[in-house]
């Protein structure tokens, strides 16, 4: 058992880290990037970081993601590394010819104080940059932040990059929303879809990495959000932004660079959040909610009551990423489960925190930051069980060392296929998240059930 060593006591720490619950900024920056279409990643540090964010992200998506790197050895790393980025940008416009590479910072050129700005005009002043293409960049230290920061700040880069006003109203509707799975992606925009609201919305990774076996190879998917669309967000009558730390930089800039009223929503995760969502498109939008959305949550509302004896008072600790926390968090609480633990290695703002006392209440233990890791949480719930769990992959550990059911969610899900196609997002992502909770719960009832009670029919 790998860790039957984690003491249930838990010290005081003050830097270390033990077992991240997170990843490096680059992967965010990365996946952000992936949701333009003909956009390529550039990582600007050494091919290790490169092929770790790589194969962070073909990991999770089972899909080939594609990066490229300026390949630092000792001498950028003395010197700098702007020769290395001046060649390679040089070099994928040759040979790869995207539109735009979206170029991340790392730990080392971050140390080393390379200036992006400059070594990328200065690419643009040597013709370097051919007409018509894009070379953008986001400050990604990885020393600080983790997966959902680094998406942040690339996607407040393609906003400072590409929207743009002309100063007359298209009146679509943009969306803007944090780290998330495509298949939650896509289901966003079926819901505005369905709803008719005009929209923009960006990134959407959707069919660039959950894409299907064709025999195909496409450098670039057909997936992610044409360039000129996000040009025209800067016109349109308002934003919203889906999960505060995933997108609260762009809104911001979107908000100030075009004059674009912005409004910072949950994730639509769960019955509640869904709701808020759908209200708050049908006021601004003023529109009518579709039969076929009333459909899907009252399917929802109706598989919630016909087994909530299942989930009821139910005691459960959940870790991953802030934005995702909010809305499972409120699904477990109207499902009238106690939540006790909620952990993200996310530095997030306090009013995280406040915003989880809110939903779960005052008894529920939340922490934040880089000593909100792994190990902190597997001595939380050894102080204190609960039934069900919810986090990422690395948790299989303390699921098996403790013999709880685990529910895998977030950044990174390696050991487990459907997350790139089945929602958590909008009714019928609800209805698939509690499927899983219902099956996970009830597996584990028929499991440990003595003979005579070992029921048919549940
Ligand atoms: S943590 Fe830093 S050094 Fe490590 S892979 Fe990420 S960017 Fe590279």
């Amino acid at each position: 058992m790998l860790l039957r060593h984690t003491p249930k006591e838990a010290a005081e720490r003050g830097a270390l880290t033990i077992n991240p619950a997170k990843t490096c900024q680059p992967v965010g920056a990365m996946y952000a990037a992936l949701g333009v279409h003909r956009c390529l990643p550039h990582s600007h540090g050494s091919q290790g970081c490169c092929a770790y964010h790589r194969s962070a992200l073909t990991r999770h998506y089972a899909e080939p993601v594609m990066a490229s790197t300026s390949s630092f050895t000792e001498g950028a790393s003395v010197f700098g590394g702007q020769s290395n980025l001046m060649e390679s940008i040089n070099t994928i416009f040759t040979l790869y010819n995207p539109d735009i590479i979206a170029v991340n910072t790392t730990c080392l050129s971050e140390v080393i104080g390379d200036d992006l700005g400059q070594i990328i005009n200065k690419a643009a002043a040597d013709n370097k940059i051919p007409r018509g293409k894009t070379v953008m960049f986001a400050s990604t230290p990885s020393f600080k932040g983790s997966h959902v920061t680094g998406y942040a700040n690339m996607l407040a880069a393609i906003v400072r990059s590409f929207a743009k006003t002309t100063g007359k109203k298209n009146g679509k509707i943009t969306l803007l929303p944090s780290f998330i799975e495509p298949s939650d992606m896509s289901e966003i925009k079926r819901i505005v879809s369905e709803m008719g609201v005009p929209y923009i919305m960006y990134p959407d990774t959707s069919d660039v990495v959950n894409g299907p076996l064709d025999g195909k190879f496409r450098m670039y998917p057909k997936g992610g959000t044409p360039q000129a669309l996000i040009g025209e967000s800067g016109d349109s009558r308002c934003a919203f932004a889906l999960g505060r730390t995933g997108t609260l930089a762009a809104a911001k800039l979107l908000d100030t660079q075009c004059k674009v009223k912005t409004e910072i929503l949950d994730l639509p995760i769960g019955i509640s959040a869904t709701d808020a969502f759908v209200d708050t498109l049908r006021k601004t939008a003023g529109v009518s909610v579709p039969e076929s959305l009333l459909l899907e949550r009252g399917q929802l509302v109706d598989v919630l009551c016909d087994k909530n004896q299942y989930l009821y008072g139910k005691k459960v600790s959940l870790s991953g990423d802030p934005d995702i926390l909010l809305g499972l968090t409120q699904f477990c609480a109207d499902a009238g489960m106690k939540v006790l633990h909620v952990l993200t290695g996310t530095p997030a703002p306090g009013k995280f925190a406040a915003r989880i006392k809110e939903i779960a209440g005052e008894g529920v233990t939340v922490k934040t930051g880089p000593q909100a890791d792994l190990f902190c949480f597997h001595q939380l719930m050894q102080n204190s069980r609960p039934d069900l769990m919810f986090g990422n992959t690395y948790c299989k550990y303390i699921a098996r060392d403790m013999d709880i059911p685990l529910i895998r969610a977030g950044f990174p899900i390696y050991d487990r296929v459907g997350h790139s196609y089945f929602p958590i997002t909008g009714y019928r992502g609800g209805l698939h998240l509690l499927v899983k909770m219902l099956d996970a719960l009830m597996d584990r009832q028929d499991r440990d059930a003595p003979e005579e009670k070992f029921e048919l029919v549940m």
